[in-house]
């Protein structure tokens, strides 16, 4: 596991959670693609495989058992070493989208060493491999393989610092690094690897960003929305100057979206952002975009959330009382339009008004929509008719994907495929931080 702090002076090994207690699997079905070269152990000790390379492992009576295995009950811990590393292990079943709307099972084949035990009366799978092998995976997991080589390198360079700058530590307690998905950083084994993303994390090997001797925290997200916004204003209060305001342009602009005036003209208009169709028409995104995403649009978009659909989300995720919404009011925006403080008045099912406030852009897309809102970068416009007391609907016009901060994925892809390499597109998202090679 990586240590926090301590920049590394050669490659780490790396655990990655691909099965967690939380999806509650209490089975799982391997398949070894290379038996001959593969090592598997049971609490240490080495087993041989069965001769058609399948593994059915279940969780029975606090213990793992092994099906077709003979003496394969009361065992703690397995372990499979593949010595290959063109080598994989097939898994079946492994979510992707955890906790999102595109919540799916996927297939997921993984290199290197697979390890798996019980944990909180389920199963628990960690695949452990060499940093860089695992950077090719997330490049391609993250991206489709058709993206332009400047663009994979800078994904491969931000996810490599944001990995060793190791400050989030979502997953310490379970005893990994970075779980599969969404959370940390999308990674689904070498299924899409191609030669360009090898290439790409060799090509970049031991490249981080720094700033003032320390590894930057270099977060990303999949479009500002044409400014990116401050590390600050999304997670703790302590700026980061490498993570400000800035528009994504080539040319600079001035503009203050944290004004609620200049916002609502922002979001109706299609300002020249790298992340803009001006610079990457939407319908050719899919080709380049992962497979785990919705297709649409990213830059800005519209959706319609009916009353009835509030009033449930709000006491399903506040615990609210809600009978109807009367109006959500904006308090505070960030320089990227995002929310950071909105107002809900609402009343109860004792036709009390009440109101509650609403902090930070995650709690703000989290609770106004059912699944997940893709931006907290909104404008709120009611739909009334002349005789109802409240809005029958609320229209949420946004601009952008995700957070905002760092490098905007498709803003990035907007750079590359317009000629800008990859020092010029790492140090646009992340102003004033340096290319270092650790290792
Ligand atoms: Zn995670
Ligand atoms: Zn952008």
């Amino acid at each position: 596991m990586l240590i926090p702090g301590v920049i590394p002076k050669e490659e780490p090994l790396l655990r990655v959670g691909i099965i967690l207690p939380e999806d509650k699997k209490k089975s799982v079905s391997l398949k070894i693609s290379n038996q001959k070269t593969c090592l598997f152990y049971c609490d240490d000790k080495e087993t041989s495989l069965p001769v058609d390379g399948k593994l059915k492992i279940m969780y029975s009576a606090n213990a793992l058992e092994i099906s077709g295995i003979e003496n394969s009950r009361e065992i703690q811990n397995i372990k499979l070493v593949q010595q290959n590393q063109n080598d994989f292990i097939l898994v079946e079943k492994v979510v992707a989208g955890r906790g999102f709307h595109w919540l799916k099972e996927i297939p997921v084949k993984l290199p290197h060493t697979i390890e798996i035990e019980l944990k909180d009366n389920f199963l628990m799978l960690l695949n452990e491999l060499p940093l860089e092998t695992y950077l090719a995976c997330v490049a391609t997991s993250e991206m489709g393989a058709e993206c332009p080589d400047s663009f994979i390198e800078a994904q491969t360079i931000v996810a490599r610092s944001w990995m060793l700058a190791n400050v989030e530590q979502k997953h310490v307690h379970l005893g990994f690094d970075v779980c599969n998905d969404d959370c940390c950083q999308r990674y689904q084994g070498v299924n899409n690897l191609t030669d360009k993303s090898r290439e790409g994390a060799l090509k970049t090997s031991g490249l981080v960003l720094m700033y003032q001797n320390k590894i930057c925290d270099a977060r990303y997200s999949k479009s500002c929305g044409g400014v990116m916004e401050k590390f600050e204003n999304l997670w703790e209060n302590k700026p980061l100057p490498y993570m400000q305001n800035i528009p994504d342009a080539e040319i600079p602009f001035n503009v203050d979206l944290s004004r609620e005036e200049e916002m609502e003209e922002w979001v109706k208009e299609s300002p020249r952002t790298f992340c803009s169709p001006h610079y990457i028409p939407e319908e050719d995104l899919k080709k380049y975009l992962g497979d785990v995403d919705e297709s649409g649009h990213y830059f800005r978009w519209t959706i319609e959330v009916s009353q009835k659909e509030l009033i449930t989300n709000l006491n399903e995720k506040l615990g609210l009382n809600a009978t109807s919404v009367i109006s959500l009011i904006p308090l505070k925006r960030g320089g990227s339009g995002r929310l950071l403080e909105l107002e809900i008045k609402y009343k109860n099912n004792k036709n009390e008004s009440l109101s509650v406030i609403i902090e930070k852009d995650y709690e703000v897309r989290r609770v106004l929509h059912k699944n997940f809102l893709f931006s907290s970068a909104i404008v709120i416009e009611e739909i009334k008719n002349e005789h109802s007391m409240v809005p029958d609907a609320f229209i949420f016009k946004g601009a952008g994907w995700g957070h905002g901060a760092g490098l905007c994925q498709i803003g990035a892809l907007g750079m590359a495929l317009n000629g800008f390499g990859v020092k010029e597109i790492v140090t646009h998202y992340y102003p004033g931080s340096k290319l270092v090679k650790i290792y």
